[in-house]
């Protein structure tokens, strides 16, 4: 993000004249500041109103609404090429279907001539005709229909918003700016793009949700959770994100832009500081080593990664992959995207772990209708022992990129022994397809597992007799632990990391684990919190898996600590009643003197004398026990 502050600073004086400046709170999602003209993402769909027209403006209805589809038109050939260029052809194949859709007279030439007999406004009979396509093709199972009405949803939306002449629901594309919406949902933050989206903000989601996840990873400042967003900003305001502290200021005053610059100055000289570390290993004071590597969201990500210095991917989340498509990627492509990330890290190797769909990670192919509570329907493991075929062929393409480095294989959503057995089961079937194949492909993969639902806590010991390694999801375990909803917008402040019941399941976790002798880690986002981290190195993860934007910051945090003190830190944590007082723990026996960041986050470090009133008085808490 360049910061320009001299012009800005007018801008945001007029601005302000016009609207007065207004301050939002939320939740810390990814840290960074940002600021920049407001984007907000409209639904087009529901903007839409039903208009008359008279008979003499007719022709001029019609001739708007080709511009729109030309535009439109323009737009997705841009997005074609931009893919072809990110992803290659398999991927911008998809953005055909889109245009012939486009070109299709039936769903074009219906619309004109509704136009010319009824006299109604362009946008409303567009969209009643495409909903009624959509519906029909919808209904019908045949996958390829299903793929097809997902792509009249996306091309009814794109002409709409020309219609309508708003802003784009697009986060990928469009202006630069501060995107701000009431939800950005999984398969959209899979698009977020660090050049144009400069920083978010939505009002829904917690800070495990993947909007939040996938901002992190790409170094996008946001804030989520934020109450009355959508109201308070329209366009042409311009916005200031604090990723640090979770606020959101709309039309920014010149003290706020002042010291978010100084904000953004002191982050960017640790960001150079820890780039020093890249070569040095995850090691305490007293010579504790741990493991740690990164969560990777998409295969492209590769040499952002490396460069990070992470030990290896400790998470691949294939489903983004899955995602990004209008339809299964084949094996093939797959084992294509598979190899070259295990290419990349030959020696440290990369978990990845199959196909984690369902709960909000939902594409229309895939089949999983509306459900009641998505987070305890068909998700993880559940969906791939229904969709054989799907598992069998990622599981031969996982295998056969292993034959390209370390790979190890991790079964997400787990909640039971027959489920682990059952994929072992599939794991020993895809290895005899590829040996009547023979081609060549990993014939010892370590086979590990997701600690995420609590049923699998209390079965530690025989989890860990079955797998070979396992991995706690945080994200989800803390939700299912606590019942809480990870993106729930009213209730963050009951998603406690540091609860005792998770942190005495993190312990059951660990010691089984290490009573088999097997490996444990952790890659739920817990693990990329400076605050949490003292704890689980003293409750003995062998690795951590954290987001890439991050590996440094953390890095530095290992290093700055003992293990003997987190050790006993990580004990007496395990006594305590309630998470406020672990975190009141933590802050007595370690205040954020170990870590940079956390200071950063706190005191804003680098702040300029002027603007030290913006600090927060110590020892204040909020409403989940944790610092303000
Ligand atoms: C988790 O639950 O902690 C995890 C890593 O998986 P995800 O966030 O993808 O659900
Ligand atoms: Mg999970």
């Amino acid at each position: 993000m360049r910061w320009k502050p001299s012009w800005r600073t007018s801008l945001a004086k007029k601005r302000s004249r016009v609207r007065p400046s207004r301050v939002l709170y939320g939740v810390a999602a990814a840290p960074g500041v940002a600021y920049g003209p407001v984007r907000r993402m409209e639904d087009p769909v529901t903007a839409v109103e039903e208009k008359r027209i008279r008979p003499s403006a007719v022709e001029d209805e019609i001739a708007r609404f080709r511009a729109a589809l030309e535009i439109t038109r323009s737009e997705i050939l841009d997005l074609r090429q931009a893919t072809l260029h990110d992803l290659g052809e398999n991927q911008a194949r998809i953005f055909d279907v889109q245009l012939e859709i486009l070109n299709d007279p039936l769903a074009v030439e219906r619309t004109v001539e509704a136009i010319r007999v009824e006299h109604k406004n362009a946008e409303f009979l567009f969209r009643r005709h495409m909903l009624e396509i959509a519906e029909r093709l919808e209904a019908l199972s045949d996958s390829y229909f299903s793929e097809r009405a997902a792509d009249l949803v996306d091309v009814k939306r794109r002409v709409l918003r020309h219609l309508l002449g708003r802003q784009a629901k697009e986060p990928t594309r469009g202006k630069r700016g501060i995107l701000l919406g009431r939800e950005i949902a999984p398969s959209e933050a899979v698009q977020l793009d660090a050049r144009r989206v400069l920083g978010f903000a939505t009002e829904s989601g917690g800070p495990t949700s993947h909007v939040a996840i996938m901002a992190r990873a790409r170094g996008i400042p946001g804030v989520v959770g934020v109450k009355g967003l959508v109201d308070a900003a329209a366009e042409g305001d311009m916005a200031a994100v604090d990723g640090f502290r979770g606020t959101v200021e709309i039309n920014p005053s010149e003290a706020t832009l002042e010291r978010l610059k100084a904000r953004k100055m002191a982050f960017s000289r640790l960001q150079k500081q820890h780039a020093r570390l890249v070569g040095l290993p995850a090691v305490t004071l007293d010579g504790h080593r741990v493991k740690l590597s990164a969560n990777m969201e998409m295969p492209t990500e590769v040499e952002f990664i490396r460069e990070r210095g992470a030990e290896g991917v400790g998470l691949l989340r294939t489903e983004f992959f899955f995602m990004y498509s209008r339809r299964a990627p084949s094996e093939e492509e797959q084992l294509r995207e598979y190899r070259r990330v295990v290419e990349a890290f030959p020696r440290q190797g990369v978990t990845i772990r199959v196909l984690d769909v369902g709960g909000d990670k939902v594409a229309s192919y895939m089949g999983i209708g509306r459900e009641r509570n998505p987070f305890l329907g068909m998700r993880g493991i559940r969906y791939l022992l229904v969709h054989r075929e799907m598992f069998l062929a990622q599981l031969r393409a996982i295998l056969q990129a292993g034959a390209h480095g370390k790979v190890r294989i991790l079964f997400p959503m787990v909640t039971g022994m027959e489920e682990i057995r059952e994929a072992r089961r599939l794991t020993r079937e895809a290895m005899r397809q590829l040996e009547r194949k023979g081609v060549p492909f990993d014939r010892n993969p370590e086979l590990g597992v997701m600690v995420e639902v609590p049923s699998l806590v209390l079965l530690a010991e025989e989890v860990a007799r079955e797998a070979d390694f396992l991995s706690v999801g945080s994200n989800d375990l803390i939700q299912y632990t606590l019942a809480v909803d990870r993106s729930h917008e009213t209730l963050h402040h009951l998603y406690q990391p540091c609860h005792p019941a998770v942190l005495r399941s993190l312990e059951l976790t660990v010691q089984a684990a290490h009573r088999h002798g097997r490996p444990v880690s952790i890659c739920g986002e817990m693990a990329s919190d400076p605050l949490s981290l003292p704890i689980l190195l003293g409750l003995g993860f062998d690795g951590i898996s954290v987001s890439p934007y991050l590996v440094p910051e953390i890095k530095q945090s290992i290093r700055a600590l003992t293990y003997d003190v987190c050790r006993s830190l990580a004990t007496d944590a395990l006594g305590q009643p309630d998470a406020r007082s672990v975190l009141e723990l933590i802050e007595t026996r370690l205040g954020s003197r170990f870590s940079d960041l956390l200071r950063l986050t706190r005191d804003g470090n680098g702040v300029s004398k002027k603007t030290k009133s913006a600090r927060p008085r110590r020892g204040r808490t909020r409403k989940d026990g944790r610092p303000a």
